[in-house]
């Protein structure tokens, strides 16, 4: 824990009591048109007696929306009697972004899966991240936390884990990821970026896996299913909840393993214009093969920039709109475990 300040934010339920609670987290926000009012976050727990406990999360970006939704499904779903331990889900993780159906806040710019370990006196984002890290995650065993690709990516259904020098620690989150069964399984290399909830769950020992299902600003039935299935099938592996699965589910697939790491996994536009992709998702592609080309259509008598991989790999996610500036990613890319 780097910030040790208590969190000004006040949680309307009491995460140690038994049985289904409802409310909201009270983020404090003092504006013009509301001198002493606060953000309502929602925030459920579930719990059945001493267990293992499970932070879910969804909404970190506000625009991804498949998580949002499963997670409000198994929140009414769910009852305590179904359970031992507890479960806590915070559908709208980033809750001005959700609402806004932003990536990041439109009070802070925040995006908070850059933003932890937060800060309990700094903006409502950073408030969030801090109390995510410094108050629910050194009271949970697991977590995990839903994205996609929001309204710039779409990514073929994905679970992910991070490679940490915790043996133990990672062997228990690559046995979760394999629970949850999705379709592509990723561990992304050690290091990198250290202000995700990845990062901080791993931080706090927990053990963690995040998700990218699906994207494009929608939410689409298959990876719907993914994000619900896979997140009944991590519970039962936790031993959270109790008994066999439902008729309506179908028996978990085999991931397909892959790695992601380092800076050549993003393929970035080094022009702007429209973007003309040559490849699509689920492909294996080699070093030197065209990914596609940006085109100047206000100066159509110019070549395109041509965009080329460099080295071989697999397209687990693009870019969906057609416009791009210079920097925008246009491919996230997987290798052979
Ligand atoms: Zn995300």
């Amino acid at each position: 824990m780097t910030n040790r300040r208590p969190t000004r934010i006040h949680c309307e339920i009491d995460l140690a009591r038994d049985g289904k609670q409802v409310g909201y987290l009270r983020v404090p926000h003092s504006v013009h048109r509301s001198a002493y009012g606060w953000l309502p976050v929602p925030i459920v727990s579930i719990r059945n007696g001493d267990g293992p406990r499970a932070l879910l999360l969804a909404g970190n970006h506000g625009d991804e929306y498949e998580g949002q939704v499963a997670l409000a499904k198994l929140v009414r779903a769910l009852e305590p009697g179904a359970i031992r331990g507890r479960v806590v889900v915070m559908p709208m993780a980033n809750f001005p972004a959700a609402m806004a159906g932003l990536r990041t806040s439109p009070l802070d710019e925040g995006n908070l899966n850059r933003t932890f370990p937060g800060d309990p006196d700094g903006s409502v984002t950073a408030m969030l991240a801090h109390f995510i890290e410094d108050v629910l995650l050194p009271q949970s065993d697991f977590m995990i936390d839903l994205h996609s690709g929001g309204s710039s990516l779409h990514y073929l259904p994905t679970g992910m884990i991070r490679v940490t020098a915790d043996k133990a620690l990672a062997a228990r989150c690559r046995a979760l990821l394999e629970a949850f069964a999705p379709p592509h399984a990723i561990t992304i290399s050690m290091g990198g970026e250290d202000r995700t909830s990845i990062a901080a769950g791993l931080r706090a020992g927990v053990v963690t896996m995040v998700t990218e299902l699906g994207g494009s600003g929608t939410v689409s039935p298959d990876c719907l299913r993914h994000a619900e299935h896979g997140v009944r099938r991590a519970l039962r592996h936790m031993g959270i909840l109790q008994g066999g699965p439902g008729a309506d589910e179908p028996p978990p697939l085999a991931p397909r393993w892959l790695s992601i790491g380092g800076d050549r996994a993003y393929l970035y536009a080094p022009e702007p214009g429209l973007f003309e992709p040559r490849v699509d998702l689920g492909e294996w592609v080699k070093s030197g093969q065209s990914a596609g080309a940006i085109h100047d259509p206000a100066t159509p008598w110019r070549a395109p920039a041509e965009v080329t991989f460099r080295y071989d790999c697999y397209v687990l996610c693009k870019r969906v709109p057609g416009r791009v500036e210079r920097g925008d990613c246009l491919f996230h890319l997987a290798s052979a475990p």
